[in-house]
């Protein structure tokens, strides 16, 4: 058998793959290079252009682009009016600021278990967990996976919820036909360079709703509206603005929105390469018993955004931290998506216990991500599966 890199054997690689990368084009370049040759660095015609594109690609009405996801969600959390002594409800497998968005109006975060096999929030969880100060629901488009959508409306109508889609993973991803973007009361977008399509920074919000879109546009810019109907002293004098609520400034730069659009343009395409690097991973893991692989419901046609390596560690000798560490010396680099969010010192400090969803838990002892992105070759993907295959060789029980 093949002696582990870890232990001094040989890597399956010589240079490192990391588990995410951007792929930037010379059209990309050409975007950005015409902005910075033109009138408005910022405030310009690009972001408008750019909610036309992310309205057209969701079948949103509206679409509010923000300088990054976690200023989305903070928006989202705003507009939805969450406040001190509103309770939201969260999924516990995700990136912090799905719920510290919560947190910076003063409202509490109440986390949901995920199914188990899925990995996104579980319905039933968050219907257990609603009590009269229940305000809202986040719910994470996890790896780009679409959440129940039918089934958490459902639930959202029936108790009078807020519904908040945390899509940072999912840009592209369809749920029974209809684009990620334009069910939920706000989706919101990221574009971080790790996610499918990027900005360097960016973020986005969108809705179908009108009252909605006014109070995120209004946020986006210190609450200032040149809107008269929006005015308590309306006037047309022409400079006259007014700040009609506290804001912030969580605008994209035109340079950013450009770079965006142009990727935007690719997304079918990025979306594709990765549904063929997650073919070619499933066929190879499914077969092994010693690798648990993640359940796609019918309902969600998925660009996916991450790919998630699960081990049955029942079936190893080794555990996830063992796993890990072999896979970086074959130079494979791996990435965990993610800690229960309450496992974080800080929730830990707000008085949140372990133990409050086990299947989160259990899931983060597992797991971890995997190459995926647009620009891996087939080969590299080969030394993936191959290095997989390697450690489970060695380690299997
Ligand atoms: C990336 C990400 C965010 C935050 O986006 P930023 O653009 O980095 O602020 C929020 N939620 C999830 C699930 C993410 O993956």
């Amino acid at each position: 058998m093949e002696k582990p890199a870890l232990y001094g054997g040989i890597p399956v690689r010589e240079k490192p793959l990391s588990y995410g990368k951007q792929y930037i084009d010379e059209d990309d370049i050409r975007a950005v290079t015409e902005v910075l040759r033109g009138d408005f660095l910022t405030g310009g015609p690009y972001v408008a252009e750019l909610e036309r594109k992310l309205c057209k690609i969701t079948g949103a009405k509206y679409a509010v682009a923000v300088s990054n996801g976690t200023a989305a969600l903070h928006l989202a959390a705003l507009a939805a009016g969450f406040g001190p002594g509103d309770e939201v409800i969260v999924s516990s497998i995700t990136f912090a600021a799905s719920s510290n968005c919560v947190l910076y109006c003063g409202a509490t975060p109440v986390f949901a278990d995920i199914r188990p096999d899925t990995c996104n929030i579980d319905p039933g969880q968050i219907e257990k967990l609603i009590t009269p100060a229940t305000k809202g629901v986040i719910a994470v488009d996890f790896t780009g996976q679409a959440v129940e959508q039918d089934e958490i409306r459902r639930i959202c109508e029936e108790h009078n919820l807020v519904f908040i889609e945390d899509a940072a993973h999912a840009i592209g991803t369809k749920y029974k036909g209809r684009p990620v973007g334009s069910m939920a009361d706000m989706t919101t977008f990221s574009f971080h360079p790790v996610k499918t399509v990027t900005s360097g920074e960016g973020g986005a919000i969108t809705t179908n709703d009108e009252k909605l879109y006014r109070k995120l546009m209004r946020l986006r810019t210190h609450g200032i509206t040149r809107n008269q109907s929006e005015m308590v002293h309306p006037t047309d004098a022409g400079w006259y603005n007014e700040q009609v609520e506290l804001g912030f400034n969580y605008r994209i730069t035109d340079i950013q929105a450009a770079l965006l659009t142009s990727q935007l343009d690719k997304l079918d395409v990025f979306s594709a390469r990765r549904a063929q690097i997650v073919k070619r991973y499933d066929r190879a893991f499914s077969e092994m018993p010693e690798l648990v692989v993640q359940r796609e419901i019918p309902e969600s046609e998925t660009t996916r955004h991450l790919y998630i390596l699960r081990l049955n560690l029942e079936k190893l000798t080794c555990d996830r931290r063992e796993f890990f560490d072999a896979l970086h010396a074959e130079n494979i680099y791996a990435q965990v998506h993610y800690l229960p969010v309450y496992w974080h010192s800080y929730y830990e400090k707000l008085g949140y216990e372990k133990g409050l969803c086990p299947c989160a838990e259990k899931f983060y002892g597992e797991v971890m991500s995997i190459p995926l992105f647009y620009a891996m070759t087939d080969n590299d993907a080969e030394d993936v599966i191959c290095a997989v295959k390697k450690l489970i060789a060695y380690y299997r029980r």
